[in-house]
């Protein structure tokens, strides 16, 4: 089979799997000739932002584009070969909010963002999921959106999986959830918990990539197919980044299975613990040994 139809497979799969998780049991189906279902359209500031983070990897290193400023850049220490991919966020997101570059820490960015109304989300909001944790951590977990606990609850992976989540990084790497730093590209919940939407994320993702500023993690845990691909900028299929270096913002960012999916698929946990087992050995931690979990 051509590798690019096996992509193609590899993706589909994939979102099936997703909306499977989302407690879907069909594809949603978009009417392109319906502008109401279109939602509200981007100005064109956010017609560029997006259209820049669409860009295809292999041209974000081009002279005339500069990666965001990260007060630490350990790329410089890092063996190159272990990158699978380059960082590219452009300094574009940050035009689209003026001030955001200046924000100086995270209770001054969650200000910034304040009672917000920037995307459609807003109305079906309860509560807006910032992030939780350290803000000096060097380990950071970036998921999807909120779901419906984490809406009402204002604080990310607070459901089902985010008790796996927790799980993860209390018995499994023995570290405390308050020694990380948690949170969401989107900090809405999209209604239905359905995908969020590139009007959404291109409006939401600025302020993730100046909370990563912000934190200055050693590593990215990136959470499911969503949350990698908008991290990255690329299309290809979870099972396929997973279990490899890459790298954003001059930060070393590993993907990996989101755990809402490995409570259907409990099977591919010791892949996941794998990749977590690789983050340990970058951070210098002790790995335990292997103990049952959940
Ligand atoms: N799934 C996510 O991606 N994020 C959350 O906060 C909860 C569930």
């Amino acid at each position: 089979m051509p590798p690019e139809r096996v992509t193609v497979l590899a993706s589909l799969r994939d979102y099936i799997e997703q909306l499977r998780e989302e407690g879907l049991d069909g594809l949603p189906v978009a009417n392109p000739l319906s502008p109401a279902l279109a939602g509200p359209q981007p100005q064109p500031a956010e017609v560029a932002a997006a259209s820049v983070a669409r860009r295809p990897a292999r041209m974000a290193n081009s002279s005339d584009e500069k990666k965001l400023a990260v007060k630490r850049d350990d790329s410089a220490q890092q063996p190159q070969s272990l990158l699978a991919t380059p960082s590219n966020a452009p300094t574009e997101l940050f035009s689209r909010y003026p001030g955001l570059e200046k924000i100086a820490d995270l209770d001054m960015l969650r200000e910034f963002i304040g009672d917000c109304t920037r995307c459609k989300l807003a109305p079906g909001r309860t509560k807006l999921v910032f992030g939780v944790g350290n803000p000096n951590a060097e380990l950071m977990f970036v998921g999807e959106a909120p779901g419906a606990d984490e809406d009402l609850q204002g604080e990310p992976f607070v459901g089902r999986a985010g008790q796996l989540l927790t799980d993860i990084i209390e018995r499994g790497m023995g570290m405390s959830r308050n020694d990380v730093y948690i949170c969401n590209v989107i900090k809405c919940r999209p209604p239905g918990n359905r995908n969020p939407e590139p009007d959404e994320v291109s409006t939401c993702e600025p302020f993730l990539f100046r909370q990563i500023d912000l934190v200055r993690p050693k590593v990215i845990v990136g959470l499911g197919t969503f949350a990698v691909q908008a991290l990255l900028k690329v299309k290809t299929p979870i099972s396929k980044l997973r279990g490899n270096w890459h790298e954003m913002q001059g930060i070393k960012m590993m993907p990996t299975f989101h755990p809402a999916y490995l409570l259907r698929n409990p099977a591919d946990k010791r892949l996941v613990w794998a990749d977590i087992q690789e983050v340990m050995k970058f951070l210098g931690q002790p790995v335990p040994p292997q103990r049952s979990r959940r």
